[in-house]
C-alpha cells in the first residue's frame, strides 16, 4: 500500500498544540487538512494503549472524510505514579482539557505518594504513537519517546499540556521554557515521526 508518497493528508487532532507541531514536521508540498476545519468531534478513546487510541482516531477521521489520516495519541508517564497519567493525560485536565488543572493533579498525586518527592529524581517520559490510516485500514503505527524528569514547580509559558513540568534528560530547561524549534527537535512526536517519514 502507498508505493507513491502521500501528497494530501488529514491531521486527526483537535489539539492546536499537536496540530502546530505535526504541520511543522511534514514537507511543505503536502496539502494538509485539519479536523478543526471539518468540524469533526473526536471519537471515544477506549483503547488500552497509545497505539490503540491513535489507530481509533486515524481510522475514524479517515472514514469520516475519505482522506488519508495521520493521528497522534500521546501522554506523560510518571514512574512513581505507576506510569500515570499515561493514556489518561488529557483526561486529567477534566472535560474542558484544562492543562493547569492536569498539572495540579500531578503535584497532588506526587505529594500523596511521597511527601519527600522533591528530594528524589521523579523519572518520567513523554510517549507518542503516530498512526496513518486510510478508511478502516492501518497503513502504519509507530511509537516515539523522550525520557526526562518532573520539575519541582511549573516553569515556562511555551508549548501546551505538561510542557511546563517536564525536563528532558541532560537538559536544565522544561519544555515550557524551550523555544518551539528546540523542543520539536528532541521530543516524542519527532522520534515517532522519524519512523514514518518515508511515507511523505
Ligand atoms: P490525547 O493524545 O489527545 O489523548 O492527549 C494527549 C495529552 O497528553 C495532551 O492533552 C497533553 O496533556 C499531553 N501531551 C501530549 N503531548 C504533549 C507534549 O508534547 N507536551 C505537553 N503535553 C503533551
Amino acid at each position: 500500500m502507498f508505493k507513491q508518497k502521500i501528497n494530501k493528508l488529514l491531521i486527526g487532532t483537535n489539539n492546536k498544540g499537536k496540530l502546530r507541531e505535526i504541520k511543522s514536521l511534514l514537507p511543505k508540498k503536502i496539502k494538509i487538512y485539519s479536523t478543526l476545519k471539518f468540524n469533526l468531534k473526536s471519537p471515544v478513546e477506549n483503547g488500552k494503549t497509545f497505539k490503540e487510541n491513535s489507530l481509533i482516531k486515524s481510522k475514524y477521521f479517515s472514514k469520516k472524510t475519505g482522506l488519508i489520516c495521520l493521528a497522534d495519541d500521546s501522554g506523560l508517564e510518571i514512574d512513581i505514579l505507576d506510569k500515570n497519567p499515561g493514556i489518561y493525560s488529557s483526561r486529567w485536565g477534566g472535560r474542558d482539557a484544562n492543562f493547569s488543572k492536569a498539572i495540579k493533579k500531578v503535584y497532588k498525586e506526587l505529594n500523596k505518594k511521597n511527601k519527600n518527592w522533591k528530594n528524589k529524581k521523579i523519572k518520567a517520559r513523554f510517549i507518542c504513537a503516530l498512526s496513518i490510516s486510510f478508511l478502516s485500514k492501518k497503513v502504519a503505527c509507530v511509537l516515539g519517546k523522550v525520557e526526562g524528569r518532573i520539575s519541582h514547580e511549573p516553569r515556562g509559558k511555551n508549548g501546551f499540556g505538561y510542557d511546563p513540568i517536564f525536563i528532558p534528560l541532560n537538559k536544565k530547561k522544561t519544555f515550557g521554557e524551550m523555544s518551539k524549534s528546540d523542543k520539536y527537535r528532541i521530543d516524542h512526536r519527532f522520534m515517532a515521526f522519524k519512523k514514518i517519514k518515508k511515507f511523505f
